[in-house]
Order: structure tokens, then C-alpha cells, then sequence
């Protein structure tokens, strides 16, 4: 039978053993050994500090006056100590605790190392002379080694649950959404911008199958990952692989997204699949006003230059000679037509300069009554099958505008008027509301079909009725909204039984001149 005092230091040393394959946390477990060890050693005090990079750190202390902690703390935190040995630390605390205990404490410290590096010490005290033995000291030893191993594998799993952390804060950080993968292709979990752009949560989502979760409107460009991998991805080919289309979703309207697919290979064997998805809206919105901007510049420029071209040249013929009336009616032609084309090219110019940066504004007192009977009398002059009526309530107050901006504002939403509107009465109102004036310009034709609302104010948008009946870049009501916007304001739609009605608001920031009532 083992003597009582040898079981007990077995019973401890299972403890520890016990201890440490199970405690990560560091604390507890450096005070779980240090407990142990006083006890085990008849002490009633000690201390376990540890060596960190620059200093040396008290990590647990069990039975020691506060102050001479707080004694201690800084000088082994003074930079004279960062490469102190243990024999040098040995005697410090030896003398500290001679002098702070009037030579009553005594006391035996050992080092904790782990692979051939010091990585902090364990001292225990008496208070009684008796002094350590050797038996004692090689006991102190297998608790310090088992110390030793505790510390490493509770900063091993520091180090790595702060991996952990690191990667997670990083993937929920990504502005793409992300999805990781298990080999069988059900979805480990994903990030919060993948939550965003799905519809669903994480929660709700892992599990699932890949298959089952990304579904496409119609056929992708490029290989899926299933097809892929019927051919032998990524074991064949470990490249990247990347897929383009419309992903169906929650939301009922699909999100254009390009997918990349990363393989996670440990010795040769899939683990996981990194899924990358890419919100790709913008590229195909770019695209799609490229293409737009091409189709409108090549249509709508080509038809004003083709007819000039036309009739010139007709003019020109030396064969024939043309009556006055005809000259002149081609002269007219040409004239509009050439019109028409510079107007189209300051659209477009103003369109390429509100992309580079807004507009610049010269701001003064504008009159809109004064404006919209200038304008009223203009248009009238270019149509015999539309009234233009301007009513604006007496004590108009001024706006702060940019004039040729404003008249460049009205002109786009009367011309869409004649344009739109086969005939009838065309309507420039304006209401003074507090701190806003509102005006509006109404007609009787055929109105806003409410599936071009949501669009009418985008570049190049030409509703599909439009572009049969007539002329146009789409760039007016794009612009018209800028320049309210810049100055402001808000330009809207109202739903009318019959014809179109654009309103726009301007904030009044002056009120120096008020105008009477216009009416025409
Ligand atoms: P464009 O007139 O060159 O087509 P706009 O930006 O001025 O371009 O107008 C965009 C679209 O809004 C037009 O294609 C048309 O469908 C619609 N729209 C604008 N004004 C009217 C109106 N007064 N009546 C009916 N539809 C209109």
C-alpha cells in the first residue's frame, strides 16, 4: 500500500493532469494548479507569474497581502526584468518576502518551461521556518511542468479562438455576401451581407443545400458548381470558379450576382467550399446605359443628320430647279433638324457633365410667372393643336435659381407636353405653399403608363410606346430632375383620369420680388 502523503500527491497530480486536458481558461486553471500545490506542498501562500512578450505579469496569487502584490506587480513589470532569469527572480522574491515579512515567510520558486523556453514561474511560501526539501522541490516540479503544459495549450487555444474570432469578424464584415459550404454541398453558414442580399438569415439557411438555396431566373453564364463538378472540380482543376446570372430569392425580384467559388483542399481532400457573391447591378446598369447610350447616339443623331444630309443634297442637284416654296420648306427642315441635333448634343453634354460631378449653378431672382408666359409664348407659336394656358397666383414669390436652368426645366416638360399629347389644352400652374412653391405642367393626352413611373426619371428611359410614336434621347425628365434637385427641390408625378401631370417644388430663399398675377 502507498503511504498516505503518496497518494495524495498522486490524487493531485491526476487532478491536475485532469485539469488541464479540460480547463481552456487560463485564469482558472493557473489557480487551480497553484492551489493545489500550496496544499500539497503545506504552504499557505504563492504566486504563478507569467513571462509576456515585453514583461513579467503576476497571473494568479493565492494568500498574499494585496500590498505586496501591488509591491511586486510594478517591479516585475519594469523593464530591467524583461530578461530576468529565474535565479535572478528567485532571489528578488526571496528578499521581498523577507523584507515584507520581517523574515518570518519563507518560500521556494521553480520555473514553468515549455519547449526549452521560460514562460513564467511558480513560487509557494510558509509561514514557519521550516525550510523546503529536495522531495518538495521535484514535487513543485511535476506541478510547474503540468503549469507549463497548461499555459501553452490555453494560448494555443487563445491564439486560435482569436483566429476563430479574427475570421468570423472578417467574413461578417465583407461587403459580399458568403457562403461556406461543407464537401457535401449543405451550407455550413453564411454572412450577414449574404443574409442582406438572400432574404434570410443564417439561421434559417444553414443546412441547406446548395442547389436548393442558389436558383437561378434563367440559365447562368458559366458552369454552375454542379456541372463543375460532374466534370471533376476541384480535384482536377483547383482554379477558381465563377458564375454570372439572375439569382432568385426572397425579394420576388431576382439579383443580378457573379458567384466565385473557392475550394478548401487539406491533403488533397475537399473540406470546404468558399462561395464569394458579388452583387453585380451596378456592372450590368453601366452595360445596359453603355448599350442605351450607343442605340440612342447612333438613332437618334443619325436620323437629324440623315435628313439634312437629304435635303441638301437634293437642293444641291444641279439637274433641277426648285420651286421657292420647296426651297424654303427644306430650308425649314433643315433648320429644325439642325436645331434638334444641337439641342440633343447639349442634352447629352449635360447628361456626361451630371455624371462627372452635378451642375453648376449661377443663382439670381427668378420670375417663374414672367418665365412660363415666355415659354407658353414660345411653344404656342410651334403647334396649332394645343392650348398653353399659364395661371399662376397674384404675389408669386422669387426664387433663387439659375434662369437658364429653370427655362431649360420648363421647356423639357412643355415639349413632352406637345410631344405627348396629341391635342388639347397644356396647363402651367403654380401654387404658393410655405417656405416651397410648387409648380405644375399638365396635358390631356394619353398620360404615364404606371409601369414607366418607377423609370421615366432614368437616363436614356424611353417608355416602349414612346420610341414607336415618337423622337427622343430620354435624357429630358433625367435632367429636369437634376436641375430641381440641385436647386432643391423634388419633381414628382400625379395621377391624373386624363393626360400627364409633372409637378415640381422649389424652396423660396427670397422674398424680394412678388409678382402679379399672369394669366394667359
Ligand atoms: P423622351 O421624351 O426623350 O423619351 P423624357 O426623359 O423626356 O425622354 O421622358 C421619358 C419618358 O416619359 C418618355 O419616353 C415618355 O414615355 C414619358 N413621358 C414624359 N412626359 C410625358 C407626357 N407628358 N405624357 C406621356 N408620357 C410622358
Amino acid at each position: 500500500m502507498l503511504p498516505d502523503f503518496r497518494v495524495r500527491q498522486r490524487d493531485y497530480l491526476l487532478e491536475i493532469s485532469r485539469a488541464v486536458t479540460q480547463e481552456l481558461d487560463l485564469k482558472k486553471l493557473l489557480a487551480r494548479i497553484l492551489r493545489i500545490s500550496i496544499e500539497l506542498l503545506a504552504g499557505q501562500a504563492g504566486l504563478i507569474a507569467l513571462k509576456e512578450a515585453s514583461t513579467w505579469r503576476v497571473a494568479t496569487a493565492h494568500g498574499i497581502p494585496p500590498a505586496f502584490l501591488r509591491y511586486l506587480e510594478p517591479l516585475l513589470a519594469e523593464e530591467r526584468t524583461t530578461n530576468l532569469d529565474v535565479d535572478e527572480l528567485n532571489s528578488l522574491l526571496k528578499d521581498l518576502t523577507y523584507t515584507a515579512s520581517m523574515g518570518l515567510l519563507n518560500g521556494v520558486g521553480l520555473s514553468l518551461i515549455s519547449h526549452g523556453k521560460v514562460i513564467g514561474v511558480i513560487f509557494i511560501f510558509r509561514n514557519y521556518p521550516d525550510l523546503f526539501s529536495s522531495n518538495d522541490k521535484q514535487l513543485l516540479q511535476s506541478f510547474a511542468d503540468q503549469a507549463a503544459i497548461a499555459v501553452y495549450n490555453a494560448q494555443l487555444y487563445g491564439q486560435v479562438s482569436y483566429e476563430q474570432q479574427r475570421l468570423a469578424a472578417l467574413i461578417d464584415s465583407a461587403a459580399d455576401g458568403i457562403l461556406i459550404l461543407n464537401p457535401d454541398h449543405t451550407i455550413e453558414r453564411v454572412n450577414d451581407a449574404f443574409e442582406r442580399i438572400y432574404g434570410q438569415s443564417d439561421e434559417a439557411l444553414r443546412g441547406k443545400r446548395h442547389e436548393d438555396t442558389i436558383r437561378w431566373a434563367k440559365k447562368p453564364e458559366g458552369q454552375t458548381l454542379e456541372q463543375a463538378e460532374v466534370s471533376g472540380w476541384p480535384l482536377t482543376s483547383g482554379a477558381y470558379l465563377y458564375v454570372e446570372g439572375d439569382l432568385l430569392r426572397s425579394d420576388p425580384q431576382p439579383l443580378p450576382v457573379g458567384i466565385t467559388y473557392a475550394p478548401l483542399l487539406t491533403d488533397g481532400k475537399l473540406s470546404n467550399i468558399f462561395a464569394t457573391v458579388r452583387d453585380i447591378t451596378h456592372f450590368r446598369n453601366a452595360d445596359e446605359v453603355k448599350a442605351t447610350f450607343i442605340s440612342v447616339v447612333s438613332h437618334e443623331l443619325k436620323t437629324p443628320v440623315a435628313l439634312i444630309k437629304g435635303y441638301a443634297s437634293t437642293l444641291r442637284r444641279e439637274d433641277v430647279r426648285w420651286e421657292k416654296h420647296v426651297v424654303r420648306e427644306s430650308l425649314t427642315v433643315i433648320e429644325e433638324e439642325a436645331d434638334r441635333l444641337a439641342h440633343m448634343i447639349d442634352d447629352l453634354l449635360d447628361a456626361s457633365r451630371l455624371q462627372a460631378g452635378g451642375l453648376a449653378l449661377s443663382r439670381a431672382d427668378v420670375s417663374l410667372p414672367v418665365l412660363a408666359l415666355r415659354l407658353a409664348k414660345r411653344f404656342q407659336t410651334q403647334t396649332t393643336r394645343h392650348q398653353i394656358s399659364v395661371d399662376f397666383p397674384s404675389g408669386f414669390p422669387a426664387v433663387l435659381a439659375d434662369e437658364t436652368r429653370i427655362e431649360q426645366l420648363l421647356a423639357n416638360l412643355i415639349s413632352n407636353a406637345i410631344k405627348y399629347a396629341p391635342g388639347g389644352e397644356i396647363a402651367i400652374t403654380g401654387q404658393n405653399l410655405p417656405e416651397q412653391v410648387v409648380v405644375t405642367v399638365s396635358d390631356e393626352g394619353p398620360g404615364i403608363d404606371p409601369r414607366d413611373l418607377p423609370h421615366i426619371f432614368d437616363r436614356f428611359y424611353r417608355s416602349d410606346g414612346a420610341v414607336r410614336k415618337t423622337k427622343g434621347a430620354g435624357l429630358g425628365l433625367y435632367l429636369a430632375k437634376a436641375i430641381v434637385e440641385a436647386h432643391g427641390g423634388r419633381i414628382w408625378v400625379e395621377n391624373k383620369p386624363v393626360g400627364a401631370k409633372i409637378c415640381f417644388s422649389l424652396p423660396v430663399v427670397s422674398n424680394q420680388l412678388s409678382i402679379t398675377n399672369h394669366q394667359k
